[in-house]
């Protein structure tokens, strides 16, 4: 099985760019991120403790995030790898999700990076605000919350995944068409 990690700052565009790696590498794409919204919009308990969280611009528990992805890896068959987007976020996970592969004897295939200077992030948050209507995306202190958040918790996974041999890097300020392509041949 394929294992790999979409990885890149807030708007980077991870979500758009999974799409078309899911379908033509027939993975399971697994967006944390998304299944958090799916809690917040069904009004579960999980989902009204992680809104507090995320419209602050925070991260949920390292635990809750491990314990979505550990389910979908033990339940989805029928493809040949999963894609992770916006998982892991911190060291902790990155370590959680080592330890739940090997005990598959499997492990981490790739992580891709896609990247884009803070300045971007913002414009381009900025204009999917109004389009998909995130709570998270509405507030410009929010947004700067999310930039040091990727900045302190999550950019020291670059070094980790660097030292395994595992990181490979995008530009990801071009077209969503260029971004693909450049991702497609690190595949
Ligand atoms: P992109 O626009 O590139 O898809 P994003 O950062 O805008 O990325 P999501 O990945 O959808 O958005 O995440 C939204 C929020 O959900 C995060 O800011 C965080 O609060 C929470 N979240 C998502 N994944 C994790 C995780 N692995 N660990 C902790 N919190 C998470
Ligand atoms: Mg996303």
């Amino acid at each position: 099985m394929k294992y790999y990690i979409l990885f890149g700052p807030p708007g980077a565009g991870k979500g758009t760019q999974a799409t078309a790696m899911a379908e033509k590498y027939n993975l399971c794409h697994i967006s944390t991120g998304e299944l958090l919204r799916a809690e917040i919009h069904a009004g579960t308990e999980l989902g009204k403790q992680a809104a507090a969280l995320i419209n602050d611009g925070k991260l949920v528990p390292d635990s809750v995030v491990e314990g979505m992805i550990a389910s979908r890896f033990a339940s989805v068959k029928g493809v040949d790898g999963f894609l992770l987007d916006g998982f892991p976020r911190t060291l902790e996970q990155a370590e959680a999700l080592d330890e739940l592969l090997d005990e598959d004897a499997e492990m981490v295939t790739s992580v891709i990076s896609i990247m884009i200077p803070d300045g971007m992030i913002v414009e381009r948050i900025q204009g999917r605000a109004a389009k998909e209507g995130r709570a998270d995306d509405a507030s410009l202190d929010t947004i700067r919350h999310r930039i040091e958040t990727y900045h302190s918790q999550t950019e020291p996974l670059i070094a980790y995944y660097k030292a395994r041999g595992k990181y490979k890097e995008v530009d990801g300020t071009g077209t969503i068409g260029q971004v693909r392509d450049a991702i497609f041949s690190l595949m």
